[in-house]
């Protein structure tokens, strides 16, 4: 989120002004494109990820992880307290299934989709790199990089579930090009 935005509406929004205020960080996972920028949010609370996505991008450096972008920053492991998703393993941050962590692997072990949920039921959801776009779900299009095809039709499934929901509100992956910057309020 921008430090500097506005709200929409006349609502009492409260932002961070420095990463200090943050109070959670939310990974999807490790890969460069999500984590190389970490530092500049260290300073945050907390900063969070599934325990599989440590695991995995501590034995497969190189190329998809490099332990530079974390190893300053005080990273904690999630344990799953509950059964949503394709894998039957989520985190919900709260206990009030507000914030919800869900892993959808197959892109990399520790993949998580983040749901944001309302008092209403109504929810957002952020699929990471569950698939690389809206597309990715409509036609079932797996990402490039994989570790496991049959998991990622399954986290597909869920995703284009969790889309044609009519609690959806909207449901976003991280690299859509169709996708402008924009702020919801839910
Ligand atoms: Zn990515």
């Amino acid at each position: 989120m921008p430090f500097n935005n506005e709200c929409a509406s006349n609502k009492v929004c409260v932002r961070p002004k420095e990463p200090s205020d943050l109070d959670y960080v939310l990974l999807t996972h490790l890969d460069c494109d999500h984590a190389n920028g970490l530092r500049a949010v260290k300073d945050a609370k907390h900063i969070l990820c599934a325990a599989e996505e440590l695991a995995c991008a501590k034995k497969n450096g190189l190329i998809r992880y490099q332990k530079k972008w974390w190893q300053d920053v005080a990273l904690r492991t999630i344990e799953w307290n509950g059964a949503e998703g394709p894998a039957g393993k989520s985190f919900d941050l709260f206990g009030d299934g507000s914030v919800v962590m869900v892993n959808i692997p197959g892109h990399c072990d520790g993949l998580c989709a983040v749901k944001l949920t309302n008092a209403s039921g109504r929810f957002v959801l952020l699929f990471g790199d569950g698939g690389y776009a809206t597309k990715s779900w409509k036609e079932m299009i797996t990402s490039g990089i994989s570790l496991d095809k049959r998991m990622q039709r399954k986290l597909l499934e869920w995703i284009r579930e969790q889309s044609l929901d009519p609690d959806c509100v909207e449901s976003l992956a991280t690299h859509d090009p169709d996708i402008k910057p924009h702020i919801i309020e839910l």
